[in-house]
């Protein structure tokens, strides 16, 4: 066979590992897993496939995605999290079986504008601070009640709202928003959902009847950086390549584009089948660690497109060939963030199409 360079392992033994440790965060919570944008880049009908009989409902941003879900035989509940803005659109929900979120007056005079065939299911998002999508809290009450009378709302109506700052355990938005919430809300009957994965890890006091899990379902942490708390949480996605050159630099020689990396000295440097048309991101700093026979070894010189090149001075008996870490096993994707000065949200995401994909299975390797 011949060896891939750049791609992906995805473990799924992982995945279902981290949907334990959400349940054991959460014993008494439905979980809506979250694998918008193409479940954080790993796949979204694979992903979903596995995902869909250990949880409880699946969440999307668009519609499109949903309908995707329902087209490669996706059962079970599935919440659109954007919305619509059209009739049509509604219309698509009914047909698919998909729940929506309603989160703005329009929506509501738009069910309130039409009679179908059916009923659509409703999660009614209130805007607590985050000012992005959902109604006003002093909106709530009459808008329920217009939504309750609309022949084409699911009686059942669940009340959301999305935090903020939850990442952040110091900051008071998240304490603030759910007081909002529970304000509003607390006269009314009906199952709520305010958690993602920051506010099921470190605010107990939100894990109502759905919590919405995304990021910690990949095995990544969506704490900031200064939260110490294990989460034994096992990455799903991991980066792979290989060194395809390894060459002598002699003092005073450059490497890469801009000539921005100097050799201070005679050095080895191997070069790394891997760059920003696979993902990587080019902005990832000199230094940012790879892994090479389980060592680190620094990044040096400017990532780019195919490639990046790698200081291999203080490792030993490395060969062409050897596989590279870039992230995942061994090597947090939450650190190689930080060196790229992003969140691992977007490196995730930003896998691009020619990385080839390997599926670890929980019966043995597909
Ligand atoms: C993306 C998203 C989530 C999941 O967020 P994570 O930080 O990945 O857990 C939950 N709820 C809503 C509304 C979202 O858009």
């Amino acid at each position: 066979m011949i060896p891939v360079a750049a791609h992906i392992e995805l473990n799924m033994i992982a995945l279902h590992h981290n949907v334990r440790r959400v349940r054991e965060y959460a014993p008494e919570s439905k979980v809506m897993a979250v694998i918008k944008a193409n479940a954080y880049g790993h796949g979204l009908i694979k992903i979903a496939q596995h995902l869909s009989l250990a949880v409880d409902a699946l969440a999307v941003a668009r519609l499109d995605e949903g309908i995707r879900l329902r087209e490669a035989g996706v059962q079970g509940r599935i919440l659109i999290l954007q919305g619509f803005t059209e009739v049509d659109e509604i219309e698509a929900l009914l047909h698919y079986q998909l729940d929506v979120v309603v989160h703005s007056e329009q929506q509501v005079q738009l069910l309130e504008s039409i009679v179908l065939s059916g009923v659509v299911s409703v999660f009614l998002k209130i805007d607590t601070g985050m000012n992005r999508l959902g109604i006003r809290p002093e909106q709530f009450s009459v808008l329920l009640s217009r939504l309750q009378q609309c022949s084409c709302v699911h009686q059942a109506i669940v009340f959301m709202t999305h935090f903020a700052n939850a990442d952040d355990v110091y900051d008071a938005k998240t304490a603030q928003q759910l007081l909002v919430f529970n304000e509003v809300t607390g006269a009314y009957i009906g199952e709520k959902s305010v958690a993602n994965s920051a506010a099921i890890i470190a605010w107990p006091e939100t894990r109502f009847d759905w919590i919405r899990p995304g990021l910690m379902l990949y095995g990544v942490s969506p704490m900031l950086m200064d939260y110490t708390e294990p989460l034994d949480l096992l990455p799903v996605m991991s980066l792979y390549s290989r060194i395809i050159a390894i060459k002598q630099v002699k003092k005073g020689e450059t490497v890469g584009y801009g000539a921005s990396w100097i050799a201070d000295k005679d050095t080895c440097l191997g070069v790394v089948s891997i760059g920003y048309g696979d993902g990587y991101p080019r902005q990832a700093r000199q230094g940012t660690p790879v892994l090479i026979n389980n060592k680190r070894m620094p990044l040096i010189g400017r990532v780019s497109m195919d490639m990046l090149t790698v200081d291999l001075s203080h490792g030993s008996k490395i060969q062409l060939g050897d596989q590279v870490v870039l992230w995942g096993d061994g090597l947090p994707v939450e650190e190689i963030a930080a060196c790229a000065g992003t969140i691992p949200y977007t490196l995730l995401c930003g896998i691009t199409r020619r990385v080839q994909v390997v599926v670890k299975e929980p019966l043995g390797e597909v």
